[in-house]
């Protein structure tokens, strides 16, 4: 489509075509704002484009590879057949677009962000999972402080899977509580949690409703992230300010997807709790889709941690017998390596798991890889080849 409108331009522009075939146009704009500055480099830009390239079976980024439920998708082309293909009324309910980026969206917003890790315990004699890894509270209590604005959770967690207990979530409740804090809460995944294990909601939690920004996400809810919905609720004193940014910046999202998930909605409403609903349906598939892949990993010698919730798995490489210099030139983190090395050579595409950390923390965590399991099963089948093939013969690489 880039190339389409790139052509379109230039045909019926022929300054602008010569500004784009001028070769020695110099940029006058080089100073930009510091807000943005360090914040171009992009693990999804970089790695979807390899995937692209090289991956002959991509668990990278979080997408599934099989269509949204056929309802949402027939709600979506009544709307586009119907009325519904101009503006949306603003302020009907506040939907977003999700982003996965919480440290630029920060910088940007003229914040600055403070980290805090969760810390794996070790797991003797089993597989780990994804609650072993813990948020220690004395710890994040002295993060607060007076500067605080806000905290932002995410349950269940990406990349982990961690799914926050209530336990866990009113620790963080009594610090926002106590110093006066809001919470941003992503939950796009709250729908996908296993092993019985419970979403709970920290606007749930007394004294939390007034407080914190509930984040969710049609595109993993649904099976449809190219749609591009998601939406924001909470205590209409925070939720106006929401409004203001959204109409100011965003205005609104396409309609008809907006239309087609309210619908979506509504028949889940519908069939709640029952086996007909979507949300149970994809949450027992994924459940063995997890499952399989663990044992795959495990099979092979890439420790999974067991995820209690998302789509994605989280495997050490630790033990993995792979020889990745580190180029003194780029000084990528050694799972940055492993990631392209098994990319290139295997055609398998995951993901880094130090993206997901901040440069402080990057290189005290390079020993995992993220794999997405929100695939069919004949991709998981390919992946399960590719990885069983490579470590029959480990040392050949
Ligand atoms: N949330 C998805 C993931 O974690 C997609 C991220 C993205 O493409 N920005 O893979």
């Amino acid at each position: 489509m880039l190339r389409g409108l790139a052509q379109l331009i230039k045909r019926n522009n022929p300054l602008i075509n010569n500004v784009l075939n001028n070769q020695k146009v110099t940029m006058s704009f080089q100073k930009h704002s510091r807000r943005i500055e360090g914040l171009d480099k992009n693990v999804w830009v970089e790695f979807t484009q390899l995937a692209a390239e090289y991956a002959v079976v991509n668990l990278g980024q979080g997408f599934p590879d099989f269509l949204p439920p056929n309802f949402v998708k027939e709600a979506y082309t009544r709307a586009i057949n119907g009325d519904l293909n101009q503006y949306t009324r603003a302020f009907v309910i506040i939907i977003e677009p999700y982003f996965d980026c919480y440290e630029p969206m920060v910088r940007m917003a003229g914040g600055k962000p403070v980290f805090i890790s969760l810390r794996p315990k070790p797991a003797s004699g089993r597989l780990m999972t994804s609650a072993d890894w813990i948020l220690d509270p004395v710890e994040l209590a002295n993060k607060f402080n007076k500067g605080t604005k806000a905290i932002v959770i995410n349950t269940p967690n990406n990349p982990l899977g961690k799914v926050f207990n209530r336990e866990e979530l009113q620790v963080i409740a009594n610090l926002c509580i106590e110093h006066n804090v809001l919470c941003i809460s992503d939950e796009v995944y709250e729908w996908l949690v296993y092993d019985g294990n419970e979403h709970v909601r920290i606007a749930s939690l007394p004294g939390m409703w007034e407080r914190t920004i509930t984040v969710g996400s049609a595109g993993k809810s649904f099976s449809a992230t190219g749609w591009k919905i998601g939406w924001a609720f909470g205590h209409k004193c925070i939720i106006k300010h929401l409004q203001t940014v959204h109409q100011n910046a965003i205005y609104h999202c396409s309609t008809e997807a907006q239309q087609a998930v309210a619908e979506g909605f509504e028949r889940e409403f519908e069939h709640l709790g029952t086996p007909e609903s979507y949300f149970i349906c994809l949450r027992k598939e994924l459940q063995v889709k997890r499952d399989r892949l663990a044992a795959c990993l495990a099979s092979v010698g890439l420790k999974p941690v067991i995820s209690e919730g998302g789509y994605y798995l989280v495997a050490d490489i630790s033990e993995i017998d792979v020889d990745l210099p580190e180029s003194t030139e780029t000084k990528e983190p050694y799972d940055y390596r492993f990631v392209k090395w098994l990319m290139i050579n295997k055609g398998l595409a995951t993901i880094p798991v130090s993206a997901f950390y901040s440069s402080e923390s990057k290189n005290n965590n390079k020993n995992f890889i993220r794999f997405c399991f929100v695939k069919e099963n004949t991709t998981l089948s390919k992946a399960e080849e590719i990885l069983k093939e490579w470590r029959r013969t480990p040392k050949v690489q």
